[in-house]
């Protein structure tokens, strides 16, 4: 089974001015496709060959194959997560579920944003869905929270690659921009 690079939903230059064509085309055209591919060469030949993303990603040891399988599963995720359209605050169930767990939704976003910019190297930062309701989890390098028993709902890619070009060394910044992006339709979707 050979594992495709998934189609963007919005062309490469409409997330600017918060995210540029130069980084989607890094982001996603090398660095993404490059998990794709690594993923694609090391596995003929072993158990997980003919096994679903998300199965992979369960039952692959630490090593390569987790790493490049769980990167191509947690980047499809981030790209699902921005809309150029995005932004804004959730409504209906979402906001509600948010108000829940965290207080005022900008209390979530504060909580979410110190979360991500203090993630110390390159990871992820997500919200998910669990037993005790939405929870904001940090994860390292290509650690991924499909494995967490928990729900995915939204993810920021803290990675430097994802905002060097536009941001430098400033992820505070970045991470300011992505709340302009955020496809809260699809992050509601996920709480189903
Ligand atoms: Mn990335």
């Amino acid at each position: 089974m050979t594992h495709k690079l998934p189609e963007l939903q919005f062309a490469m230059d409409t997330l600017q001015p918060h995210i540029s064509k130069e980084t989607l085309e890094f982001h996603y055209g090398k660095h993404h496709n490059a998990y794709v591919t690594n993923l694609n060469n090391l596995i003929p030949g072993t158990e997980f060959e003919d096994m679903a993303l998300e199965d992979i990603i369960k039952k692959a040891p630490v090593g390569g194959i987790f790493n490049n399988a769980a990167q191509v599963w947690n980047h499809s995720f981030y790209w699902n997560c921005l809309n150029p359209n995005g932004g804004g605050k959730p409504t209906g169930t979402l906001l509600e579920e948010i108000e829940k767990s965290f207080g005022l939704f900008d209390k979530f976003r504060e909580k979410f944003t110190k979360s991500a910019v203090t993630n110390f190297g390159s990871g992820w930062t997500w919200l998910v869905n669990g037993e005790n309701g939405l929870e904001i989890i940090n994860t390292s390098n290509a650690g991924t929270v499909l494995t967490s028993g928990k729900t995915a709902l939204l993810t920021c890619d803290v990675w430097e690659h994802a905002y060097y070009v536009d941001y430098r060394n400033a992820r505070p910044q970045y991470v300011e921009a992505f709340w302009n992006l955020v496809n809260w339709d699809f992050v509601e979707g996920n709480l189903d």
